[in-house]
């Protein structure tokens, strides 16, 4: 029997899943097929930046994200010893990039179970637990993937499939396709521990030790993950053990009672496939890339990976058209390349490489930078994934210093109760400020003039000015004093994208 999906997804992985979500908002059927029973229920990624709680938003599942965690615009560093405050690291700076500027402290078991429940209340999206993919043939018009389901063989074909079945992907190697990279020599502990509920420790709390910094941070209501690195003269066994994990919640905590729910040592890859597309089999999240979790980039690139990819399927569907998807591995393996290696790397390297003085050296100057406006604007919008930038392509056309980047927020004169990004448009949008012609496009938005002053600031712009924002946040178009030609364009441009 061959059932039929537009779109097959391996993986109910956080990956997998928001793709399913990102589907399903433009009215696109999938089906997931998940080797396990149910969802993993390890905590894994406990970080959630600003970046990912915008698609969140956008796809209407922020608020029960936010419920579920801790949210905190405010990052309070404490020394593990005094409990003094070491810096406090506010993201208000990052406004005028993001809706919602902070960091959610939500570990990735809740994360998945929440996503999971967004793509049942869906409708559009069936998963299949304990179904395993266990190879697939593709022609031009489409792709058959086998299915192992309880002892049952059948196969399910689809116009596109998916693999979104981790850092052992299976869908990866039936293309042919490694991970090729680096992997780090360091050795680092993670552990999740239970401390007594009336403890009040401020938290996250740091102590730096000459083999690398230790930190303990609260991310539930009583879940404490502790992260360090593997000592020298300590083997990964030790350090995991429950009196590896003990020395170091002493040194975190004090003297206190705690109870060992799960520990791990892993080492750090960056790493990365050729490719993230042969024809109509296209690959995201750890199945195509791995990072350094010490820049916490993993879930939440994957999680972008999904974002950029669903509404460029949804496009080649309706269109007929798969062209489209060519975009898709070069702007996610761009986005790699520039934006998620080099911040996993910086982190990895000063936190857990860099001789002891060297790694005091680069922590004083953290501080010293995060006192410096415009540095600290940027390295917060690093932190937080809102430094993606796409270089040109078919939908990302024109001047580079605007097109490609993520759009900031603008107040907006025709909808004077919504901000640009609060739109949730769903489609592109073309922004005019200051711009005579009018375009003859659904969904203009026009930026008042009493609101100039503040647009020409965070747009870095003179006026006139007009931009096309892709459906994914992005600005795929722009131009500095436009001519009626331009306008037209723009209009062409925001019609073929959306
Ligand atoms: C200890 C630890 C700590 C981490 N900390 C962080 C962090 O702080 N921040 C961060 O961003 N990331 C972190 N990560 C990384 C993060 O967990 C991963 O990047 C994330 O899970 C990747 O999601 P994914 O959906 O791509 O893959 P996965 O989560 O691996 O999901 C893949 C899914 O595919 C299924 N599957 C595999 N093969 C098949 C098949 N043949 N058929 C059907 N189904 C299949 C698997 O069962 C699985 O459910 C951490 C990871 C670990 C292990």
């Amino acid at each position: 029997m061959t059932h039929y999906s537009p779109v097959i997804i391996v993986g109910a992985g956080p990956v997998g899943l928001s793709l399913a979500i990102g589907l399903s908002r433009r009215g696109v059927p999938s089906t997931i097929i998940e080797k396990a029973e149910g969802l993993e229920p390890y905590s894994r990624a406990i970080l959630v930046p600003a970046r990912t709680l915008d698609i969140f938003e956008e796809w209407g599942i922020l608020g029960t994200m936010i419920d579920a965690g801790i949210y905190v615009p405010q990052l309070r560093v404490y020394d593990a010893r005094s409990s003094k405050l070491v810096i406090a690291i506010d993201f208000s700076d990052l406004k005028a990039v993001t809706q919602t500027p902070g960091f959610l402290f939500l570990p990735q078991d809740r994360i998945e179970r929440l996503l999971l429940e967004a793509v049942r209340s869906s409708q559009l999206s069936s998963v299949r637990f304990g179904a395993a993919a266990t190879g697939f043939q593709q022609t031009s018009e489409g792709v058959t993937v086998s299915v192992q389901d309880h002892g049952q063989s059948y196969e399910i074909s689809g116009r596109f499939l998916v693999g979104c079945d981790g850092a052992h992907s299976v869908t990866r190697r039936s293309l042919g396709l490694s991970l090729l990279g680096k992997t780090l020599k360091a050795r680092v502990l993670i552990a999740d521990v239970a401390l007594s509920t009336d403890l009040e420790l401020p938290t996250p709390r740091l102590a730096l030790t000459a083999s690398g910094p230790l930190v303990l941070l609260k991310f539930d209501e009583n879940r404490w993950r502790i992260v360090g690195v593997v000592e020298r003269d300590e083997t990964e066994e030790e350090a995991r053990s429950e009196a590896g994990v003990a020395s170091r919640v002493r040194a975190l905590a004090g003297d206190v009672p705690f109870r060992l729910l799960w520990s791990s040592t892993f080492q750090i890859h960056n790493r990365m496939a050729q490719k993230m597309r042969v024809a109509n089999v296209l690959l995201a999240g750890d199945a195509v890339h791995l990072s350094s979790p010490a820049g916490g980039m993993g879930m939440n690139s994957g999680i972008e990976d999904a974002h950029n990819l669903a509404w460029k399927l949804a496009l080649a569907l309706s269109r007929n058209d798969a062209n489209v998807l060519d975009s898709y591995e070069t702007e996610r393996m761009y986005a790699m390349k520039h934006a998620v290696e080099p911040t996993s790397d910086v982190a990895s390297n000063t936190l857990y490489f860099a001789p002891w003085p060297l790694r005091l050296f680069f922590i004083s100057l953290f501080y010293v930078i995060m006192r410096i406006k415009p540095a600290r604007s940027r390295i917060l919008a690093m932190m937080n994934m809102l430094s993606t930038k796409y270089p040109p392509s078919d939908i990302a056309r024109g001047d580079a210093r605007w097109v490609g980047r993520i759009a900031p927020n603008c107040a907006i004169t025709n909808k004077p109760q919504v901000r640009l990004l609060e739109g949730r448009w769903g489609k592109a949008v073309i922004v005019c400020y200051d711009v005579a012609a009018k375009p003859a496009y659904s969904d203009v938005v026009y930026v008042s003039a009493e609101n100039g002053q503040v647009f020409r600031r965070t747009w870095k712009v003179r006026r006139p000015f007009c931009a096309v924002i892709r459906p994914d946040g992005f600005i795929g178009w722009a131009r500095e004093r436009p001519s009626a030609g331009h306008i037209s364009d723009a209009v062409k441009f925001a019609s073929e994208i959306s």
